[in-house]
């Protein structure tokens, strides 16, 4: 079973598009978004919940003002700022700048301060048309994405392999953060989406420069090429000193768009799209470099 990470340098280059379009081809897969900030392979593949886990990612801390005597020290201790006083001088934390370290509770001579888990964040298993997906749902400034991603893969790998599929193909998060790391370790291979803006480029190559020290398979395409030819010929060039695989140049298409809007990957709107025709050929190629590296894989 070889597992493939669709990964962008930045948001808004089509990642998930493309991912979909893959989840169309891909003869024997289990699906897995491990973008868990902002989760939206579900709004194509409209998967059917068959298991809602939940996954406690943290603590956070809050004052009990029945308690609390406006000492001030919790506020001294907290390297994170997230402890203020309203403006009659009572104590109060915010839960959006508490990183949950406790520190406060401790120090607090009063016992006014308790922690609680955050558990309103939770992963799912669920049917779609393509095959089983592993997905999740975190709210908005949530810590331990990281580990929310090694959580899903890790039951994306149980079922590929329950489920007797060849491949795990995921849609990852973009930039170079925690999720990023977390969906790039151990992956086979990863397909990097390139947008051909000077922003797209940048960030892209801080990407590859990430995943090479995860010493994985690394192959690009470049989305929407035709935006900016110049670019894309600048990109090109780097690619190849890099040593980097350019699967396919993809041209700009609206009907990539209207697809979406249908709910659809664009090989189910229009199979015989120059797209669609250019997604066939990706996931060949991918197949083929997959092979190319069995070293790599368990
Ligand atoms: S738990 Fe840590 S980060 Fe949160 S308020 Fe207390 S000291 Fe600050
Ligand atoms: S340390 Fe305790 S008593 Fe002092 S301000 Fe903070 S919560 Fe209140």
């Amino acid at each position: 079973m070889k597992e493939i990470t669709v990964l962008s340098g930045k948001g808004g280059t089509g990642k998930t598009s493309i991912t979909a379009a893959l989840a169309t081809v891909v003869e024997s897969g289990v699906f897995c978004d491990t973008d868990v900030d902002a989760a939206d392979l579900h709004l194509v593949l409209h998967p059917s919940v068959q298991e809602e886990h939940t996954f406690i990612s943290g603590w956070t801390a809050t004052i009990n003002p029945q308690l609390c005597k406006a000492c001030g020290l919790c506020s001294q201790h907290c390297r994170f700022e997230a402890i203020h006083t309203h403006s009659q001088g009572e104590y109060y934390i915010n839960p959006f700048q508490c990183e949950g370290c406790r520190l406060c509770e401790r120090v607090c001579p009063q016992q006014a301060i308790y922690s609680k888990r955050n558990s309103d964040n939770f992963w799912y298993v669920s049917s779609t048309r393509f095959g089983t997906l592993v997905h999740a749902h975190m709210d908005p400034g949530e810590e331990n994405s990281g580990k929310l991603v090694s959580q899903v893969r890790a039951k994306a790998k149980e079922l590929a392999r329950n489920e007797n599929r060849d491949y795990i193909l995921s849609d990852g998060p973009p930039g170079i953060g925690c999720a990023t790391i977390s969906s790039l370790s151990g992956t086979h291979q990863v397909l990097l989406v390139i947008e051909p803006t000077r922003s797209g480029w940048h960030d892209a190559e801080r990407l590859l420069d990430l995943a090479a020290t995860f010493q994985t398979g690394l192959c690009a395409v470049i989305n929407k090429y035709d935006i900016s030819p110049e670019i894309s010929s600048e990109i090109e060039a780097s690619l190849n000193e890099r040593g980097v695989p350019l699967l396919a140049r993809i041209p700009f298409d609206e009907e990539v768009v209207w697809a979406m809007e249908a709910g659809k990957t664009i090989l189910e709107y229009r199979p015989e799209s120059p797209v669609s025709h250019q997604i066939r050929s990706i996931w060949e190629a991918l197949k083929n470099e997959v092979c190319l590296s069995p070293k790599k894989y368990d």
